[in-house]
C-alpha cells in the first residue's frame, strides 16, 4: 500500500493488550493507565480478521506488541492463527521477556519467528528502578531460552537514558555478543512533547521519510503515526475500510500524541 508521500506501508505493530507485569517508568506513569473495558479490547477473531485483511491489502510483516503480549491470556492461539495467514514473511514479537522461559518453545512451535525482548541494564538494582519492580534474572533466563529454541534473529531493545544507562551501552554490546543476539539502541520519546526531528545515532525509531507502519491498538484503533491523535476505530469502519483510511491519513512527519500512553500503543 502507498501512502500519499509515496511510502510503501507493509509493516503492522498489533497492541494484544494494554496490560502489562511491568511498570517500566518511561511508558506509562505510576498509577498505571486507565483499564479499558474488557469489551472494548478487540477479541483474537477481530484481531486476526484485521491480520488477514491486512496482509491482503500489502503487510508483509508483523508484530505483536503490548502492553506485555505474553500476558493476554491465550496468546499461542492467537501467534498460531496469524503464522498461518500466508504472505507474512516476518512475524516478531516484543516482549519485555520475563514470561519467555516459560512461553519461548511453545511460542517457535506456534510458528512466532522471531522475539525482540526489551532491557535496558544489566544491573539488578537498575532494572528493579526502570521497571518498578522487575527482575533481571527472568529477563536472563528468558533470552536464554528464546535463543534455545531457535527464535531468532533475536534483538535486545534497550532504551537509553542520559544519567540514568548510558554508561551501560558498552556492556550491553559485549552481553550480546556472547550471546549472539544483536542490540537496538532506542531513544526516549515522550509522546507528549513535539517530536524533535533531529539527526540521532539510534536505530530506532526511524525517520518519517522512511516509515513504513501502521499500528493496531488493543482497543481497536488503528494508528497511522504514532506521534498522532489520528485513529481510525476498525469496528467503526470494518477492517479493510480502516486500514486504507490510516494508510490515506498517514501525516509525512509526526508531531504529538497526547491521548495515549506508550503502554497503549505498543512502542
Ligand atoms: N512490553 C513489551 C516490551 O517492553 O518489550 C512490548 C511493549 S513496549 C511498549 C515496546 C517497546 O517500546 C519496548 O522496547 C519499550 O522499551 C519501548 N518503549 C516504551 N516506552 C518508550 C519510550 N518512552 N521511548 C522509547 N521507547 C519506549
Ligand atoms: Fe510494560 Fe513494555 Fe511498557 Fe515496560 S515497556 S511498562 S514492559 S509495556
Amino acid at each position: 500500500m502507498k501512502d500519499s508521500f509515496g511510502r510503501n506501508i507493509n509493516y503492522l505493530r498489533i497492541a494484544v493488550t494494554d496490560l502489562c507485569n511491568l511498570r517500566c517508568r518511561y511508558c506509562m506513569p505510576k498509577e498505571g493507565v486507565e483499564l479499558k473495558r474488557h469489551d472494548d479490547i478487540l477479541s483474537y477473531e477481530e484481531i486476526i480478521e484485521v491480520a488477514k485483511c491486512a496482509v491482503k491489502l500489502g503487510i508483509k510483516k508483523v508484530r505483536l506488541t503490548g502492553g506485555e503480549p505474553l500476558v493476554r491470556a491465550n496468546i499461542l492461539y492467537l501467534v498460531e492463527q496469524i503464522a498461518k495467514i500466508p504472505g507474512i514473511n516476518d512475524l516478531a514479537m516484543t516482549t519485555n521477556g520475563t514470561l519467555l522461559k516459560q512461553y519461548a518453545a511453545d511460542l517457535k512451535k506456534a510458528g512466532l519467528h522471531r522475539v525482540n525482548v526489551s532491557l535496558d541494564s544489566l544491573r539488578d538494582d537498575r532494572y528493579y528502578q526502570i521497571t518498578r519492580g522487575g527482575n533481571l534474572k527472568d529477563v536472563q533466563d528468558g533470552l536464554e531460552e528464546a535463543i534455545r529454541v531457535g527464535l531468532q534473529p533475536i534483538k535486545i531493545n534497550m532504551v537509553v537514558i542520559a544519567d540514568f544507562n548510558e554508561d551501560e551501552v558498552n556492556q550491553m554490546i559485549k552481553f550480546a555478543r556472547i550471546l549472539g543476539v544483536k542490540t537496538q539502541f532506542i531513544k526516549k520519546m515522550d509522546l507528549h512533547l513535539p517530536k524533535t526531528h533531529d539527526h540521532h545515532i539510534f536505530d530506532r525509531p526511524p525517520k518519517c521519510n522512511d516509515c513504513n507502519r501502521l499500528r493496531l491498538t488493543a482497543d481497536g484503533k488503528l494508528k497511522p503515526c504514532l506521534f498522532s491523535d489520528i485513529e481510525i476505530s476498525v469496528r467503526e469502519l470494518g477492517a479493510e475500510e480502516a486500514i486504507k483510511k490510516a494508510v490515506s491519513l498517514k501525516p509525512q512527519a509526526g508531531t504529538v500524541c497526547n491521548e495515549r500512553e506508550m503502554v497503549e500503543i505498543g512502542g
